[in-house]
């Protein structure tokens, strides 16, 4: 098992799954198959929200990143991101992807996710559908 990675924060970190309310970045699409579809280089939220429609929440069919807000999110544990921490724990057991592995994403540098978890992160956060209740 390898252990979280642990860098200095930058100025701001991203949330990789965020609601549209906070987008700022589109992420990628959520294909018929459930896994994200990462689209490079990184596409404004507003301008993938403008062509969204309304049938289904877009948080079912977008992945979209924007600013951690930190203590104001539920998962925030006091120091780090829960659920970054809690999806990542799942993959390191089972699957122990290398940096080699990882998916070509638009906010590698400066996710929340990555910087706290590591390349076990990347491997989880294709099979994630935000919940934006
Ligand atoms: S693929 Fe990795 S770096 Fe990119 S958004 Fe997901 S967890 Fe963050």
């Amino acid at each position: 098992m390898t252990d979280p990675v642990h860098r200095p924060d930058p100025p701001e970190r991203m949330c990789p799954s965020t609601p549209a309310a906070n987008a700022t970045l589109f992420l990628g699409m959520i294909t018929p198959a459930g896994r994200v579809a990462y689209v490079t280089p990184p596409l404004p939220a507003e301008v993938a929200l403008a062509q969204a429609g309304t049938d289904t929440p877009v948080e079912s069919r977008y992945r979209l990143a924007g600013p951690c807000v930190t203590a104001k999110c539920g998962f925030w544990t006091g120091e780090h991101c829960g659920l970054g921490e809690r999806l990542a724990a799942s993959y390191r057991e089972t699957v122990g992807p290398t940096e080699a592995d990882l998916p070509r994403c638009a906010i590698r540098r400066t996710c929340r996710w990555y910087a706290e978890q590591g390349a076990a992160a990347c491997a989880a956060c294709s099979h994630v559908v935000t919940d934006a209740r």
